[in-house]
């Protein structure tokens, strides 16, 4: 598998209000898309540099693995994100090479692309998505 670009970092925030604040008057990005993903009880804000986003992410609830992180390690940077084709075929590739996935198919995640994890235990500790944009 050859992933095509970095396609966003994931940072877990407690206020997401505050933390748009930041990237925009600090960094002067601005905040193009904010997004509940509801199965992953998470409020999402996006913001591109180059080609590549940062996903700022909010627990909307305490069972959230976003408050279980922050909870554990504190705010911070959360996952990394790959582009790639074919997720599906990739995935049963890189179990094969026994990686453990957190997701064995791909499912829906923010901006409507189709996404799966990778543990960060078999990742060097880096919880990994792949994401495939079928959109285009
Ligand atoms: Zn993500």
């Amino acid at each position: 598998m050859i992933p095509k670009f970095i396609e966003h970092i994931g940072i877990a925030v407690e206020n997401l209000e505050e933390s748009i604040a930041y990237y925009e008057n600090v960094l002067g990005l601005s905040c193009y898309a904010i997004e509940e993903v509801k199965d992953q009880k998470v409020k999402t804000a996006f913001f591109k540099v180059g080609q590549t986003k940062i996903e700022l992410l909010e627990a909307t609830s305490d069972d959230s693995p976003i408050a279980k992180y922050i909870a554990k390690k504190g705010p911070g940077v959360h996952h990394l994100a790959f582009a790639v084709d074919h997720l599906e075929e990739q995935l049963k590739t890189i179990e094969n090479k026994g990686v453990d996935l957190i997701d064995k198919t791909p499912r829906k995640g923010a901006e409507g692309l189709d996404i799966a994890f990778l543990h960060p235990k078999s990742t060097n500790g880096v919880l990994t998505e792949l994401c495939e944009n079928k959109q285009q």
